[in-house]
């Protein structure tokens, strides 16, 4: 069965899929953007259980219930914050959606939503950063029995034009 690949216009905390990715800070213990509004739908419980992971390095993911959200799991992967370029930036967003895929395949994931990860406060250029997650998923995916569907979730409809650029241009 082949892998569906889409580029949706949402607020990532609404969609009922299997896992939802969260773009965290290295305390795990909620902040601004994406990860407030996922720790908002998903009630104290999850801060609590984030609390006992206790922390996570950049370009590394950890695994959550969803508590109230719809989705099952939260994957929470801590992006880098943009310095120019030059420094690892791009090998460590691509380490957060690899590690995202690998525990997301581990917990029997079939539908996955990934956010913009670095995009917001972190500032990552956006027409970098989806290429960077689109040609990562695209590759991670080719190691996956399980995982049936992933969005991509952009908040703006600037971002979505951006996404959709990204995807037919990363032809497989
Ligand atoms: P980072 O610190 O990794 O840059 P942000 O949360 O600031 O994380 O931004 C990451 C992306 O998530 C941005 O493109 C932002 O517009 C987007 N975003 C913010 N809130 C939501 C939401 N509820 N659903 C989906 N995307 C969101």
């Amino acid at each position: 069965m082949p892998i569906v690949i889409d580029v949706l216009h949402a607020d990532i905390t609404t969609l009922a899929v299997d896992a939802i990715v969260n773009a965290a800070n290295p305390s795990l213990l909620g902040g601004g953007g994406v990860d407030g509004a996922i720790h908002r739908s998903a009630g104290p419980d999850l801060l609590d259980e984030c609390r006992r992971l206790g922390g996570c390095a950049t370009g590394d993911a950890r695994l959550t219930k969803g508590y109230r959200l719809p989705a099952k799991f939260v994957i929470h992967t801590v992006g880098p914050v943009w310095r120019g370029g030059e420094c690892g930036e791009s090998r460590l967003l691509e380490s957060c959606y690899r590690r995202a895929i690998q525990i997301a395949i581990d917990a029997g994931v079939k539908s996955l939503a990934f956010p913009s990860i670095s995009t917001g406060i972190y500032g990552y250029p956006i027409e970098l950063a989806s290429v960077v997650a689109i040609s990562t998923v695209r590759a991670a995916l080719s190691e996956s029995e399980t995982i049936r569907e992933v969005s991509f979730c952009c908040f703006s409809a600037t971002d979505l034009a951006v996404y959709r650029r990204a995807l037919r241009h990363d032809i497989p």
